[in-house]
């Protein structure tokens, strides 16, 4: 293994998986803490996804030093933290806490702290992450249902959270190339350890910080930040050709989606499927609560409808919707709550001959994946920039697109599952 991925939630670990594999390298995504039973395969790159960006500091750094610890020992060369390329945390962490314990741990003087994610318009420009044109804080995730982002100045973000400097790395700096980016970082950490954040609008900029990066043993960042990691192994002679990973092949059954985002390209992705009639059942998550509405429910009018067309069930609401649940349940009991529900839902789904599975939402896909007793996924073909489909690779008769929230073209439903034939 050259590069150890630790990712704090399943949609981000496939997002970055197909990064590197795009980039040529052998790629295996596992899912949940490894344990001291879990044997990495023989490949490239391991992506350990975890679901720790919102559960308590304490718990993420745990999961996130076990995991450190399981790559190193089965050979990583380099560690990668990746992260949501929105930098989704709250005033807590868990981004901070995280990378100030992988930086003891692994004896880092410096790392880099860069969400940049040009193909999928997340940009970083003197510190300040934009999605397109619009500054983070401006931009839907403002309104997030678990870490709304209400301030774009990563420094200001990331400070608070991590008891290491914080610094920037400029722009003119990046543009100057990996000899003064390395620079950069060793003035940086002159005084002791220190995070730089680093400026990037396009996929030359993190070319650049990939290459700068190169023999260091810990990075930070969105998937981005992993499209220059695998040159630098293959310039080292440790990486062979670019290995052809369009070889997939979806199992035959129905088709479902399950949209548990709450996001603006959700809302978007549910109302294009329903208009172009895939019958949807919306979850009330009030009905929930109240014991109205069980998975059985749901599974009942499932089990009416599938065949030859795929059906959606979706909890995808507004943000005045969304907010009105939380100050009822609270925030985190009322995402548990929907996220259980939906894990139940996908058991029931893979009962009924549900071999073909599209989930909407990071914490969702990770609620579900963990439901279905999944346990490591095969990256496969690209459905739109940082979502893959994927195979369950563990004896489980399953293709499944985890999606998260803010991904995707409109017609992402309907066009992923188009795309199996
Ligand atoms: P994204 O990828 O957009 O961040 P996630 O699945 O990670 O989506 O997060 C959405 C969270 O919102 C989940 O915890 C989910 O259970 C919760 N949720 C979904 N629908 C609702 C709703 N109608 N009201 C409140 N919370 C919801």
């Amino acid at each position: 293994m050259l590069l150890g991925v630790i990712a704090d939630d399943l949609t981000g670990a496939t997002d970055v998986a197909l990064m590197l594999a795009r980039e040529g390298m052998r790629v295996v995504q596992t899912v949940g803490v490894p344990t001291s039973a879990t044997e990495f395969p023989d490949t490239d790159a391991v992506v350990v996804s975890l679901k720790s960006r919102t559960n308590p500091a304490v718990e993420a750094v745990e999961w996130s030093l076990t995991a450190c610890d399981a790559l190193i020992k089965a050979g990583a060369k380099q560690i990668l933290f990746k992260y949501c390329s929105t930098f989704d945390s709250t005033e807590k962490g868990n981004i901070g806490p995280v990378i100030d314990a992988l930086m003891k741990r692994l004896g880092a003087a410096y790392t880099i702290a860069c969400p940049a994610f040009p193909a999928n318009g997340r940009s970083v420009f003197q510190g300040h992450l934009f999605v397109g044109s619009t500054l983070l804080s401006d931009s839907p995730m403002k309104d997030h249902p678990l870490t709304p982002m209400k301030d774009s100045n990563l420094l200001r973000v990331l400070q608070p959270q991590s008891e290491l400097p914080v610094r920037l790395v400029p722009f003119a700096t990046v543009e100057n190339g990996p000899d003064a980016v390395r620079n950069a970082f060793d003035v940086l950490a002159q005084d002791g350890p220190a995070i730089g954040v680093a400026d990037a609008v396009t996929n030359e900029h993190l070319r650049i910080l990939g290459a700068a990066f190169a023999g260091h043993i810990l990075l930070t960042g969105g998937s981005g930040i992993a499209i220059g990691l695998p040159d630098n192994f293959r310039k080292a002679g440790l990486l062979g050709v670019k290995v052809d990973q369009s070889v997939f092949a979806a199992p035959e059954g129905n088709s479902a989606i399950i949209a548990g985002s709450c996001s603006a390209a959700t809302r978007g992705q549910v109302a294009d499927a329903k208009a172009k009639g895939i019958e949807a059942f919306e979850i009330d998550p009030i009905a929930l609560a109240e014991n109205r509405l069980s998975a059985s429910t749901i599974l009942e009018w499932t089990a009416q409808r599938l065949g030859r067309k795929p059906i959606l069930i979706y909890s995808t609401a507004e943000p005045d919707s969304v907010r009105s649940i939380q100050e009822r349940y609270g925030r985190d009991e009322a995402g548990i709550m929907v996220e259980r529900l939906l894990g139940d839902v996908a058991i029931g789904l893979s009962k009924l001959g549900v071999t073909r599975l599209v989930v909407a939402g990071g914490e969702t896909s990770g609620a579900i994946v963990s439901a279905l007793g999944i346990s490591m996924l095969q990256i496969g073909p690209e459905i739109d920039p940082g979502v893959p489909w994927t195979l369950a690779a563990d004896g489980k008769v399953l293709a499944l697109a985890l999606k998260s929230g803010n991904f995707g073209t409109p017609d992402f439903f309907t066009k992923s599952l188009e795309m199996l034939g």
